[in-house]
This record gives C-alpha cells, sequence and structure tokens, in this order.
C-alpha cells in the first residue's frame, strides 16, 4: 500500500463543526458562523471586516447588525438578537453570550441533536471600557478562535497599559509634539478615545472613526471626539487608522509622537514594523493564559482551535488533556 493510499483510507473525523469553502459549518445543519462568503444562513459574531459577507439570512446581536450594515449596505434579511435569550431556529437551540471583542460582540451556543457546541467568534476575556464583558459559553465541544494561541503572548494588566498611553500622551504634549495613535477603526480606536477623554485628553479622530464612534455613541456608548479637518488644536491627541501611519494628513499636523495599539507589541520590534515612535499591547482578543482559563470555565471536554496558532493552542490543550484538535480543511482525497 503507498503513503497516499492509506491516507486516502483513514476517515476524517466528523466534527461537530465544519470547514467548508465558505467557512464554518454546524455539521448538518444550514447555519454557517462568520463565514467569509455569502451563504443563506449565517451568524456573525462581530462587524469587523473580515466576518462581513452579505448573507441572505444574518443572526447577530442589534449593534453587528447596525455596525455590519454600515459596512456591507442593508442586508437583505437579519434578525437581532439580545444576549442571553435562548430561541430556536431550524431545530437548533441557539443563545447569544457576549464576547468581549468589540461592542456587540457574540459568542453563540448551539444545542443541535443534544450535543451542545459553543463557538466563541473573536473572543476578549479582559474588561474592556467600550464593549461588553465577556460571558462564558458553557458548552460540551467548544471552537474557540486562537490569535494570541502561544504561551510568549501574555498582556500586562490592561489598566497599566491604559496608564502607558496616557503617560505617553501627556508626555508628547508636555515636549510640544501632537501624540497619535493608529488601532483598527472597530474596536480598536473607540477604546483609545474612551481612555484617552477618560484620561482627560480631547479626542480628535479619523472620519472612518468617526463614523464608528457615531453608532457607538447611538447605541449608548458615549465617545467624546471631534472628527479631525486636518488641523490639530491645543492639548488633543490623535487617533488614526492602523493602515493610515503613512498618511500624508499628518505631515501637516506638525510635531508628532506616534503609537501603534496592537496586542503583537509583544513580539519585538512591533513599533519598527508599523514605523512608529512607540507601540503598546491593547488588545482586543485574549491572551494566552485568557484562552486557556476560558477554555477550562466553558466545561467543554472537546475543542477545536480557529484562526491564529490553531495548531500550537491544540497542542497545549492536548497536553493539558483535553481533546483538541485545530479545524482545518478537509484533506483532499488522494487517488494516486
Ligand atoms: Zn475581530
Amino acid at each position: 500500500m503507498t503513503s497516499s493510499a492509506a491516507t486516502a483510507a483513514r476517515p476524517e473525523p466528523a466534527h461537530e463543526v465544519e470547514l467548508l469553502t465558505a467557512g464554518m459549518r454546524l455539521r448538518g445543519t444550514s447555519l454557517y458562523l462568520d463565514a467569509t462568503q455569502a451563504t443563506g444562513l449565517a451568524f456573525v459574531s462581530h462587524a469587523h471586516s473580515d466576518h462581513a459577507a452579505r448573507h441572505q439570512r444574518v443572526l447577530a446581536t442589534e449593534a453587528t447588525l447596525r455596525l455590519l450594515a454600515h459596512r456591507v449596505g442593508k442586508l437583505p434579511s437579519s434578525l437581532a438578537i439580545p444576549y442571553h435569550q435562548p430561541f430556536t431556529l431550524d431545530g437548533i437551540e441557539m443563545e447569544l453570550v457576549p464576547a468581549g471583542h468589540v461592542l456587540g460582540s457574540a459568542q453563540i451556543r448551539m444545542t443541535y441533536k443534544e450535543r451542545c457546541i459553543g463557538y466563541t467568534g473573536d473572543l476578549n476575556t479582559a474588561a474592556a471600557l467600550t464593549a461588553e464583558p465577556a460571558g462564558i459559553a458553557f458548552c460540551e465541544v467548544l471552537v474557540i478562535e486562537s490569535t494570541f494561541g502561544l504561551p510568549k503572548y501574555r498582556f500586562p494588566p490592561r489598566e497599566e497599559t491604559y496608564q502607558a498611553i496616557r503617560s505617553f500622551a501627556r508626555e508628547s504634549l508636555d515636549a510640544g509634539a501632537t501624540p497619535v495613535f493608529f488601532g483598527y477603526t472597530l474596536g480598536k480606536s473607540q477604546e483609545a478615545m474612551k481612555l484617552l477623554s477618560d484620561g482627560g485628553f480631547p479626542v480628535a479622530v479619523h472620519a472612518s472613526i468617526a463614523d464608528m464612534a457615531d453608532h457607538y455613541i447611538a447605541l449608548g456608548c458615549p465617545l467624546p471626539h471631534r472628527r479631525f479637518d486636518g488641523a490639530m488644536r491645543p492639548g488633543e491627541a490623535l487617533i488614526f487608522p492602523m493602515h493610515l501611519t503613512r498618511s500624508r494628513a499628518l505631515d501637516k499636523i506638525g510635531a508628532a509622537k506616534t503609537a501603534v495599539l496592537t496586542g503583537w507589541a509583544l513580539d519585538p520590534g512591533t513599533r519598527y514594523r508599523y514605523g512608529t515612535d512607540a507601540a503598546f499591547p491593547l488588545s482586543d482578543h485574549a491572551d494566552f493564559d485568557g484562552l486557556l482559563s476560558y477554555v477550562e470555565k466553558t466545561g467543554a471536554r472537546k475543542v477545536l482551535t480557529v484562526h491564529g496558532f490553531a495548531k500550537e493552542l491544540a497542542a497545549c490543550l492536548r497536553d493539558r488533556g483535553y481533546d483538541a484538535q485545530p479545524l482545518m480543511t478537509p484533506r483532499q482525497l488522494e487517488l494516486f
């Protein structure tokens, strides 16, 4: 028998969630989870653009639906689901639980054929300023994101990072320079707005960030700010999207000190990669310890890992006695 014949003969494990071309799907059902291509029915955990396809029917929180419509236009059909209110659709019992990632982000618990499956979406287990605190999706089988699924990714206490960011703003202004922070347009930027304005700094923000902030405000999350008009006012901090570190608009504001806000700041050299003066590890994802302790709290014994360091996190979980595997695309059947 050749090695490829041996591969073909080995059956693929039938996980409760399968990975298809359009994305993950609850096996045996038509329910997709954060599919990256348009599908008939999808749960959308939050409104980051890598989760924003135009599905025919969308299940999400009210905040996610609002932010998603801002990104992809009016959705054909959507159902706004409040947290912690179980409901049944197409034979699947479901419940949304806050994920702590960005405003409106949700995990989902699904009970299908008497098996309870949890899916975290992007998860942040540390309390943040502008997202609902994460809850726990108690389940038997857990599908968990693995963005920071390596032991070297351990974030300092969040308050410490807030203080470091505020100190950077104060020192920059004292030196006669505008503090400029770069973060994702949705989520990170709003948290930066909040922590800076709470620290007494007036904040100007790029128009794309102001658009998102307006939705936050409408959803009950106050974020004092001014829409950046090309010029800074005395004492202000500026927040710009991550991809605009080289924007020509920044050449016109005079002296500036720049900093990027990302969990990857734990990697040495991050500020050089972004070309900024500083990098602060403000993350909207759980760190390694956060992921491990979260798995334990859910009560799951079987864990499927997705995104980021999925293989590595699954190996760490197996070392701790879990039935854990990365959820990968099915192997192609090899026919010699
Ligand atoms: Zn996200």
